[in-house]
């Protein structure tokens, strides 16, 4: 029986698309081959491949304003570097909410000079700074919009006049945003969007070649533009399932139905959490994720008897990562709000015993 899966990523993606998937790699749409059989310039995959950038751009709702979608290799760390190798001639801003924040500012720091806006490090990052300031000589401004670890979530953007660049990877396609309001914004595919091995990048094609260094041409974000994302061999099957996984959430009704599907998710789980004296929640209130709830035990001498019971109920992948202890719900997309009453069924069974 198929587990409520909370796994922060991978995770959980729409079953049909995997049973889709499945299919495919036996035989691609009845071609008498396999999807990863055949060349990545066949016209059945450059179909796919034009089909799964034109889908992001779509659902973005940023078709026709001169932005351009990707797939890469490499993972969202890959773009902690290749944000900076492309765009940072002087200064860039980074707001540190987070461990992946931390890890992108790091690689910044090799190609030019960083200022943390703002940071939320010394609070082991459970909230989300506001009302910092953003000098106006800055490169880029890069921001990550859920925090995956911490179970935070930035809900409004600064204005600013500098571009926007965003880290997405864990609620990408979850929320209704104006996303004309970045410039670049990247997603490792393994949260929101399909298998780990390809990482989608959307960006706004003014932005670049403005960087006087030499890039190289794996790196270089407007190679792989000229090249219609197929400068060299692109991981097929992930690009495959993120195509299947947007065309789902198309025929679903877009952002807008799956924001209100994730809205009651998170309402469930937070209302538990904050009405059950067993439980405490990790992020401020007013920062929380609706794609990753953070929570501990008031009482860890309960931890082995919860443990029994979720995992007793067919729930995978609750424990919080090392960083903050205690619970971690993932709910992407895919996740049905059924699981989550399950696993609030759980919480309040706890209460009752205890
Ligand atoms: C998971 C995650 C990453 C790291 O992604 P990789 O593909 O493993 O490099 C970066 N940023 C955020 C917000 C994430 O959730």
């Amino acid at each position: 029986m198929k587990k409520h899966n909370f796994s922060a990523g991978p995770c959980i993606l729409p079953f049909e698309v995997m049973q889709k998937a499945a299919e495919a790699v036996v035989e691609l749409d009845q071609i008498g081959l396999s999807l990863i059989e055949i060349s990545h310039r066949s016209k059945e995959f450059v179909a796919i491949m034009d089909k799964a950038r034109s889908l992001a751009l779509e659902l973005l709702g940023l078709q026709g304003k001169g932005y351009q979608a990707i797939f890469l290799q490499g993972g969202a760390s890959m773009q902690f570097l290749m944000v900076a190798y492309n765009l940072l001639e002087n200064k860039a801003g980074y707001l540190n909410t987070g461990t992946w924040s931390d890890k992108a500012i790091k690689e910044a720091r090799l190609f030019g000079d960083v200022v943390e806006v703002a940071s939320s490090k010394d609070q082991n990052y459970n909230f989300i700074p506001r009302e910092y300031g953003v000098p106006n000589d800055l490169d880029y401004l890069h921001l990550t919009s859920n925090n995956t670890i911490f179970g935070t979530q930035v809900k409004s953007f600064p204005k600013t006049g500098v571009p926007l660049v965003c880290d997405m990877s864990s609620d990408i396609f979850s929320r209704q945003l104006d996303f004309s309001q970045f410039d670049l914004i990247y997603a490792g595919a393994q949260k929101n969007m399909g298998p780990a091995g390809a990482t989608l990048v959307v960006v706004k094609e003014g932005l670049l070649g403005k960087v006087s260094r030499k890039i190289p041409s794996m790196l270089d974000y407007k190679v792989h533009i000229d090249k219609e994302s197929m400068f060299n061999t692109p991981p097929v099957f992930a690009v495959y399932v993120c195509m299947l996984t947007l065309q789902w959430l198309k025929d679903l009704g877009g952002i807008p139905a799956i924001e209100d599907i994730n809205e009651k998710k998170a309402k469930l789980i937070y209302s538990e959490i904050d009405l059950n004296p067993l439980f405490k929640g990790f992020a401020n209130k007013e920062d929380r994720s609706n794609m990753n709830a953070t929570f501990t035990l008031a009482d860890e001498g309960l931890k082995d008897t919860f443990d029994a019971m979720w995992k007793e109920a067919g729930i995978n992948g609750l424990n919080g990562h090392r960083s903050v202890g205690g619970y971690r719900a993932s709910m992407y997309n895919a996740l049905s709000l059924e699981s989550v009453g399950v696993l609030v069924d759980v919480m309040s069974d706890l209460e009752r015993k205890a």
